[in-house]
């Protein structure tokens, strides 16, 4: 069992959307082992119930859960009203939760691209419209969104997903600057490949899953995927009083993907 009560998020309360799986999981799990306590929002009851469970037995920590789905305005607000009547305060949130969309801009059609804006975007406006208040008034707050490198550069066949994820580092910026001044900092990830569930359905479905995860790995000088956990290994420190002067920031994790 780890010692939380000494760690970099000591006291601090963290929501964490997306939170029953890969990169939102290991999010929940580092934060809580950073000393945060953590609700661990998402979808599907069962997954975020393992990933409170497991945060119970490595760090003794109390989590909640929080079934919400982030396309339902409605339950964004609850989760962020449920947060703080559990925990007192929200200090964190990570707009984690995110769906993928593998289409050109010919063959994607417009219920596709609005949902994905729905689960990727306006999720994250969503998020920051009901926990600012409580950040606001407490006069502190880090936010963290899980972008993508394709926020910041183009792929084939993902048009709606890239433009997606590019508004959210806008969206990122704009609530940096807004709220600068009051104690909020805003930040989001920008990762290349995450070697997470997600990607596990994605080389299911490929015709070769070997050659296109040679593909995948090949697209960074490092040769490989990312790690979920060093994808919350950054957030931590995004979230952390260390990063008392960094807001605004698109931070990107890409094995030096973007540096060529
Ligand atoms: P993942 O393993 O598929 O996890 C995504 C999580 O989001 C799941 O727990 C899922 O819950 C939840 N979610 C999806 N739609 C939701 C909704 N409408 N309401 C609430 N929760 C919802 O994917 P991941 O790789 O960890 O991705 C997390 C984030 O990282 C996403 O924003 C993604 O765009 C971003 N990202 C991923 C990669 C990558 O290569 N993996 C790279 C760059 C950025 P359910 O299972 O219950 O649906």
């Amino acid at each position: 069992m780890t010692t939380p009560a000494a760690g970099k998020l000591a006291g601090k309360v963290a929501l964490i959307t997306g939170a029953g799986s890969g990169i939102g999981r290991a999010m929940a799990l580092r934060f809580a082992a950073a000393g945060a306590r953590v609700a661990a929002a998402g979808r599907t009851p069962a997954s975020i119930e393992e990933t409170v469970a497991r945060i119970r037995a490595q760090t003794g920590q109390d989590a909640l859960a929080v079934a919400a789905d982030v396309a339902v305005p409605a339950d964004v607000e609850r989760m962020v009203r449920e947060t703080v009547a559990r925990f007192g305060r929200i200090d964190i949130l990570c707009n984690n939760a995110g769906i993928g969309s593998s289409k050109d801009v010919v063959a994607v059609e417009p219920e596709e691209w609005d949902h994905v804006f729905a689960v990727n975007v306006r999720d994250v406006y969503l998020g920051c419209k009901y926990a600012l208040p409580h950040m606001l008034a407490q006069g502190s707050g880090a936010i963290i969104n899980t972008a993508s490198v394709l926020g910041l550069v183009g792929a084939p066949e993902r048009a709606a997903y890239c433009a997606s994820k590019g508004a959210v580092v806008a969206l990122t910026r704009q609530i940096a600057v807004e709220y600068a001044h009051r104690g909020i900092r805003c930040n989001c990830l920008c990762p290349t490949t995450v070697d997470t569930p997600w990607v596990s359905r994605l080389l299911a479905d490929a015709p070769d899953p070997a050659a296109r995860r040679r593909a995948l790995e090949e697209r960074q000088p490092m040769g490989r995927l990312a790690t979920a956990e060093e994808v919350a290994a950054a957030a931590v420190y995004l979230a952390s009083d260390e990063a008392a002067f960094v807001t605004g920031t698109a931070l990107v994790i890409d094995g030096g993907m973007t540096a060529r």
